[in-house]
């Protein structure tokens, strides 16, 4: 029998993927096009005749392959990214495919049922459910977002205690909210305020530790010398330090004052599944809303935020969506996705989400954690054994941040940025710089499914080898 183009377009795209992937884990992970050469590959005007969709594949492939960076490869330590697990990703396609709109759950019942699913496993996972409570769940882009809709529902809350409805309302008038964030939250979390119209600059900054974990004393008088609507944001996993906020005494802070407690969890509210992390974590079931995101630990495709709330209806109510009779059915009572977060028409993210659950197990993320947790002390373990390399952080959880240090600070930072710019250009792995308490730093982040202890002793081997031929050679 013949093939049908279906057939044909998609398994030669199915192949390309796989040669791809199979080819990820000895692909240089540093950046290999120029953006000159990039646009040059990709750009020129737009063509007045389309083309067979295949033929638009090979042309594609070609073109961005110098500019995909293998950042889903095991040696990449940047930011916080994984890589696409098999599961996950062969789902991901399958929801392309159906493309599905999450909008409604008449589009899409199995959507709106996995949703469900999801969120109640995610509240199980991360030890949030309790008796009679509901966790309200929303699939968003990112963390980012994830916070945009969580703080929107604190608005909401807070403001209608005070007798304010902001969704009908707006903020012009309305009693002013304290917003009480740590000095070393992540950028996302400020940003998010900036959007939800709390303003970047009215947050209270509560110092952090050496660690960056919010001051919980100084939280305690900044929150006692304010009065009325109070929002908390506190935060499981630093960027830099991978620190965990004292959430069990923030939690009594914000009872105290009838704030509500919002936690950034991006990866690291995944602690939380594994039996020697979760210490970490304790209290943060107290909280009102959580954000993380499927696409860094758990290993799901990009594009794949969640946040969870213990506050359903006030959830609900910041992102209603008024009148467009259209939308609204008659008769059912079944989640409609929409209602939860601040889009309409998108794909079915869960699904991804979904996939990456049923193939791990608890068991599976358990150990994912863990041995993420363990690679990151492998390399601290490696590095710090070399002369004039000082890991900055107690390596708590999957982050370690290392500084080249002599005598002179300066001198300090830029050998320490010398350094990531050389094992940028080298490409055995990745990792970026950042600014720690005023320093240079390199970060280093693991969170992929597919690192081994191999990889982090040739990790390991490259860095010592840069940083000892730039010490050298100054
Ligand atoms: C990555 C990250 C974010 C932002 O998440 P996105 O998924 O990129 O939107 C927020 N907080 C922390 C701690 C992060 O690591």
């Amino acid at each position: 029998m013949s093939k049908s183009p279906n057939q044909v377009l998609l398994a030669r795209a199915a192949q390309l993927a796989s040669d791809f992937l199979d080819g990820l884990p000895e692909r240089s992970v540093g950046v290999q096009a120029d953006q000159a050469s990039l646009a040059e590959a990709l750009g020129g005007g737009l063509p007045e005749e389309g083309r067979d969709p295949l033929a638009v594949l090979e042309r594609l492939v070609a073109a961005v392959d110098p500019g995909i960076v293998a950042s889903a490869g095991p040696r990449y330590f940047g930011h916080v990214v994984s890589g696409a697990h098999p599961a996950a990703l062969a789902a991901d396609w399958l929801t392309a495919a159906w493309d599905q709109n999450a909008v409604l759950y008449a589009t899409s019942p199995a959507n709106a049922v996995i949703e469900e699913v999801v969120g109640r496993w995610l509240a199980d996972l991360f030890g949030l459910s309790g008796p009679g409570r509901k966790i309200s769940v929303g699939f968003v882009s990112g963390c980012q977002m994830a916070h945009v809709t969580a703080l929107l529902a604190a608005r909401h809350h807070v403001l209608m205690k005070a007798g304010w409805d902001v969704e009908r309302q707006g903020l012009f008038g309305a009693p002013r909210i304290q917003v009480f964030c740590g000095a070393d939250a992540h950028g996302s979390v400020t940003t998010a305020l900036q959007y939800i119209g709390l303003g970047r600059d009215h947050s209270v900054i509560i110092p952090g530790d050496d660690q960056g974990r919010m001051r919980t004393d100084l939280l305690a008088q900044a929150i006692e010398q304010g009065h009325g609507p109070a929002i908390i944001c506190a935060q499981a996993g630093g960027v830099n330090t991978g620190a965990f906020d004292a959430f069990s005494e923030i939690a009594d802070v914000a009872q105290r004052h009838g704030a509500w407690l919002h936690v950034d969890g991006a990866f690291g509210l995944w602690a939380a599944v594994a039996p020697d992390h979760r210490y970490l974590t304790a209290g943060i079931a107290r909280a009102d809303s959580w954000a993380t995101d499927g696409h860094k630990w758990l290993n799901v495709p990009h594009d794949s935020g969640i946040v969870l709330t213990a506050h359903p209806a006030a959830h609900r109510a910041a992102m209603s969506v008024p009148g467009e009779p259209y939308l609204h059915k008659t008769g059912e009572t079944y989640r409609d996705p929409y209602q939860w977060v601040p889009e309409m028409s998108r794909r079915a993210r869960a699904i991804a989400i979904y996939a990456a659950l049923l193939s791990f197990g608890r068991d599976g993320i358990s150990a994912l954690v863990a041995r993420c947790c363990r690679l990151a002390q492998r390399m601290r373990d490696h590095l710090v054994a070399a002369d004039g390399v000082t890991i900055l952080n107690e390596v708590v959880l999957n982050q370690v941040l290392v500084r080249i240090a002599v005598p002179d600070n300066e001198i300090g930072d830029q050998i320490t940025d010398s350094v990531i710019a050389a094992i940028q250009a080298e490409g055995t792995c990745w990792l970026g710089g950042t600014t720690w308490r005023g320093r240079r730093a390199l970060r280093i982040s693991i969170c992929n499914y597919r690192t081994t202890e191999a990889d982090i002793d040739r990790s390991a081997a490259a860095i010592l080898k840069q940083i000892e031929r730039i010490v050298r050679n100054r």
